[in-house]
């Protein structure tokens, strides 16, 4: 049976992660969205500690799981980690979600690694973030002609037979958190690339490469319209050797039609689409929140209890905001919950994207208007709520993608058959 009751650790975390929203983000979050790029430490020194607590608490099960299940086969226990995990990026983000994106630790990279990885590349590749200095994961799939579709990708990963090192070439773009992942910490970065251009889709896997490779330079940062506190960086590959174990999950690729390839780092996405959705409805409920805050002091309360034909169209509104947050919520909590109880979730966590990148769309416009003058000032934080909200409807595939993934499921459709 569904169950999103919390259990005591989760509660107790909500409370200190609270602080830190209230302490450590919100005052800092106009000045780190002028800056651009620049990094609030007190904010990283602080998640660093609580987020490396919690990757070595995942790593103590690990071994734990590792002892009595040396190849992952039978790992069916339930556990709390995704639940935990949407709470903490839903707090963080109704702080400050650009801040948020400049947490230290392998966020979008740890769930691809969770999801593809072998027991020991998870263990591996993620003990650096339960120790240490503060560190940084990023994920690269994107590149110029490989948004949307990214079986489209040509990065390219050659076996060199003599030294048993994969060799990548290409360039990515958009990659979140690059530049701290690939040169300010000792972080990691999960690329996709291809190891048989002629497979197409089924010659895609991801790569693990340390921070300070040979070969990956940082080449560009973007500048943006929100989220702009974290990097956006484009990384080139350039005959950057990495070790053959830095493949993720099953390293067998001579025959990709046998690989689990493509279908493989897709996977990925659904750990990390609900990961998105907690943090666009951590935004959404700080604009609603505001909003009300704001009518309540000129006197306006909104009636729940009062007939639907006596509404105000400013109360039908707020409503609408709310209902509009709560559904995307369920559904994240939804996804997330399966992904604890190690059931498939590719719909439920598209689902989620969907609904959570549209709802924080529409309920921050909707807060800049009902807010007038107040919500376009830079007074206030509402404006920059608006702007931090699109990208959640763009990253970890867009709105339309996403929709078309539902579609494809529900309809029984597949990629050909409905494009
Ligand atoms: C701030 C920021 C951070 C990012 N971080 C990362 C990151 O960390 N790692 C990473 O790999 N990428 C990252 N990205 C890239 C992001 O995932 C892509 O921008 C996104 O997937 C869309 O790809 P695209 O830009 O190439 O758009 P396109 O694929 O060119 O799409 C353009 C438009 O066409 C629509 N469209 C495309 N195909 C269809 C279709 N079949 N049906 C209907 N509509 C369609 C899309 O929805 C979109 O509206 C980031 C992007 C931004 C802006």
């Amino acid at each position: 049976m569904i169950d999103f009751s919390l259990s005591d650790r989760i509660k107790q975390q909500n409370t200190q992660l609270q602080m830190i929203a209230e302490g450590l983000m919100r005052p800092v979050s106009r000045e780190m969205d002028e800056k651009e790029h620049e990094k609030p430490w007190d904010f990283i020194n602080a998640t660093w500690q609580f987020t490396s607590m919690q990757t070595a608490r995942m790593l103590r099960k690990l071994d734990k799981q590792q002892a009595d299940d040396p190849a992952g086969k039978n790992d069916k226990t339930p556990g709390e980690y995704y639940m935990g995990l949407m709470y903490m990026i839903e707090m963080l983000s109704w702080g400050d979600a650009g801040i948020y994106l400049c947490l230290p630790m392998a966020a979008l990279a740890g769930s691809a690694i969770e999801a593809v990885g072998t027991p020991a590349q998870k263990k591996r590749f993620l003990t650096r973030f339960a120790e240490g200095e503060p560190k940084w994961g990023a994920m690269a799939i994107t590149e110029s002609h490989a948004g949307s579709d990214t079986s489209a990708i040509r990065t390219t990963a050659r076996l060199d037979p003599e030294t048993s090192e994969w060799v990548l070439n290409g360039e990515k773009i958009f990659v979140t958190s690059g530049l701290m992942a690939a040169e300010k910490s000792d972080g990691i970065l999960v690329v996709w690339a291809t190891v048989d251009p002629s497979a197409g889709r089924r010659g895609i896997k991801s790569f693990v490469v340390e921070a300070n490779t040979p070969g990956m330079k940082v080449t560009k940062l973007e500048h943006k319209l929100g989220i702009r506190a974290s990097d956006t960086a484009a990384i080139v590959f350039e005959d950057c050797r990495i070790p053959f174990d830095n493949i993720l999950g099953n390293p067998e690729v001579k025959d990709t039609s046998k690989t689990k390839g493509f279908k493989g780092v897709m996977k990925t996405f659904d750990a990390s689409r609900p990961l998105v959705a907690a943090s666009a409805i951590g935004i959404g409920r700080a604009a609603l929140e505001f909003t009300k805050e704001k009518l309540k002091e000129n006197g306006i309360t909104i009636r729940y209890n009062a007939p639907r034909h006596q509404l105000t169209a400013l109360e039908r509104d707020v409503m609408d905001m709310e209902s509009q947050l709560k559904a995307a919520w369920l559904l994240t909590l939804r996804a997330a919950w399966m992904l604890d109880q190690k059931l498939p979730n590719p719909l439920e966590s598209s689902m989620a994207k969907v609904k959570a990148g549209k709802a924080v769309t529409l309920i921050t416009q909707q807060a800049v208007e009902i807010l007038g003058p107040l919500g376009y000032s830079r007074e206030f934080l509402a404006e920059k709520w608006m702007r931090d909200a699109k990208i959640n409807d763009l990253f970890e595939g867009t709105g339309q993608i996403n929709t078309l993934i539902i579609a494809r499921r529900i309809l029984g459709y597949n990629r050909t058959q409905l494009k």
